[in-house]
């Protein structure tokens, strides 16, 4: 059976960045099921993994605008140090959840000046290329339940 869309699709895969070092592995753990042709996953990897069987390996390199999108320097911002709690240790590369008029977003503190603090509400991936290596362990028909939901269920899956 092809992946394709309606279909429900386990893979094992890792994740690394062009440098080499890996970002994400379901390895250890269970296999990430999704329902393909929901943008459930990121689209260059849906794209990547259309029409491939079980069993398959696939090694997709994977551009921003195909994954989390171009990083928007515009979102890098610096802000008083005092709208952080003052005990706080604020050091770079910690993330906290900000309200901002989009809604809620995680941001990462990216640096640390002596009245201001530089935070960055950009996704951590975005602008970075990112290298899959996918191994297709199932895949199966949706059931109706599940493309009413528009998720996958099950192991790996969503749980209700
Ligand atoms: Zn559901």
């Amino acid at each position: 059976m092809q992946i394709a869309n309606q279909k429900v699709v386990s893979i094992d895969y890792t994740l690394t960045d062009p440098t080499g070092k890996m970002l994400d592995t379901s390895k250890g753990g269970e296999p990430l099921t999704y329902l393909h042709g929901v943008r459930g996953i990121i689209p260059g990897l849906e794209s990547a993994l259309t029409g491939k069987e079980k069993g398959s390996t696939v090694q997709a390199v994977i551009p921003p605008d195909q994954a989390y999108g171009p990083h928007d320097p515009k979102l890098v911002q610096a802000v008083p140090r005092d709208r952080f709690p003052a005990a706080a240790n604020i050091t770079p590369g910690m993330q906290f959840q900000a309200q901002t008029p989009d809604g809620p977003r995680i941001v990462t503190v990216v640096g640390v000046e002596n009245n201001s603090v530089s935070i960055d509400a950009n996704h951590p991936l975005a602008g970075v290329t990112l290298l899959f290596d996918v191994t297709i362990v199932d895949v199966r028909d949706a059931t109706a339940d599940e493309l009413s939901h528009g998720h996958a269920h099950g192991a790996g899956g969503h749980h209700h």
